[in-house]
């Protein structure tokens, strides 16, 4: 959830190493170690493998434009390979409209234990109708298959012994990486995402022991994706770009704008949130014309709060956490926020806002070791630089 790039860092140099130590026993030059997967066209076309799974046919390229209008289209876009030699598929939707228009990407699933993002867009695509749409809707639900498939954040990859990579660290991915997840993210990246996109919607939620309140991630520099943000009844908006490899800033970079929502705790359906999101998103197309209707309750109506810091209260001792605040609790410099106390019940900790802010994200563990998080204030306050940033 939180971290600095220090662990990045440190990874690239060890895969730098690692490398420069294999190619000087191996004699093995870079060109002939990386896998020959073909370039990606300029224009993609659409490549149906000749598979059927669940009555789905199976791509490994999509173009939209390829697809019937006035339908609904579900497939399956064949990902990176499994050590078995089987693949890793991800469930798409298409809602090609009977007319043209702007084409808007829905995906959920790159973090493996966040269920409501997954649940908005299935309850978004159910709801709309492709006779009646001018543009097309692409869902991708399930991006980071081996994750969702254990409920966890993480991809495990076989790399070097089990290890779990966070894919939303990997984008834009590259089809001839050094790891399954990296080419995952490259293949749906190319030959799904970047070439059917005008606007995108990265939906997310908190993360395994750590909830979430309902707010929304995204740079609102960029003013399709103020447009976007403030377009849902959702209270609070953290106004940053945060980092480089989370598929946002990646669709960004590509000249699509994109944002985060974040939607409340891991691993179970939040029925209370999920609507909030639900309503935003058909707003969104209602505003840029794909579907027919009046604007619901905006940004405006939930009072949005726009903060453009996420500060993290760390955690400095072992033990057990009694949390004096809820989610969404507007905090004040010095207001004790919690208590720790030690296996004999003796009070080791006490922690204290060190801002003005709202509580955006709150351990659900009872239990920590020193250095995670007990909560971010999401808060307009001084910044503190070296702080780690929350992510999604
Ligand atoms: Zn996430």
């Amino acid at each position: 959830m939180l971290r600095n790039s220090l662990g990045s860092r440190r990874r690239t140099f060890f895969m730098q190493l690692l490398l420069i130590t294999a190619f000087a026993l191996t004699g093995i030059g870079m060109a002939q170690a990386q896998d020959s997967a073909p370039a990606t066209p300029a224009r993609i076309s659409t490549v149906y493998t000749g598979d059927v799974i669940n009555g789905k046919r199976v791509v490994s390229s999509l173009n939209t434009g390829d697809l019937e209008p006035g339908k609904k289209h579900l497939l399956y876009f064949r990902g990176v390979q499994m050590s078995t030699g089987q693949y890793w598929y991800v469930s798409v939707i298409v809602a090609k409209g009977a007319k043209s228009g702007k084409r808007i990407t829905l995906t959920s699933g790159v973090h493996g234990d966040e269920m409501s993002s997954v649940h908005t867009v299935q309850t978004v695509m159910g709801q709309l109708n492709a006779a009646e749409m001018s543009g097309t809707v692409m869902a991708v639900l399930d991006v980071s298959r081996p994750a969702l498939e254990s409920m966890q954040r993480r991809w495990p990859s076989s790399g070097r012994g089990l290890e779990l990579i966070d894919m939303n660290r990997e984008w834009p991915g590259n089809e001839n990486g050094f790891s399954a997840v990296s080419r995952q993210a490259g293949l749906v990246f190319n030959r799904l995402l970047k070439p059917n996109t005008d606007l995108a919607i990265d939906f997310h939620t908190g993360t395994t022991g750590l909830d979430a309140s309902a707010f929304h991630i995204g740079d609102m520099s960029i003013p399709d994706v103020k447009t976007m943000m403030m377009l849902y009844p959702v209270g609070m908006i953290w106004d940053n770009p945060v980092y480089p490899g989370v598929l946002h800033n990646a669709f960004i970079d590509a000249g699509i704008p994109c944002f985060t929502p974040e939607i409340g705790a891991a691993r179970r359906l939040d029925l209370d949130m999920i609507p909030l999101f639900v309503e935003g998103t058909l707003n969104v197309f209602k505003h840029y014309g794909v579907i027919p209707g009046t604007i619901g309750r905006t940004a405006v109506d939930a009072n949005v709060y726009i903060a453009k810091s996420a500060f993290p209260v760390l955690i400095t001792q072992g033990g057990f956490i009694e949390l004096l605040v809820k989610l969404n609790d507007t905090v004040t410099p010095g207001q004790q926020v919690a208590i720790q106390r030690n296996a004999f019940g003796e009070v080791v900790a006490e922690y204290t806002s060190p801002v003005q802010g709202r509580i955006g994200g709150l351990r659900s563990d009872a239990t920590s070791e020193p250095g995670n998080v007990l909560m971010f204030i999401l808060s307009n306050g001084a910044t503190v630089s070296d702080a780690p940033l929350y992510s999604e």
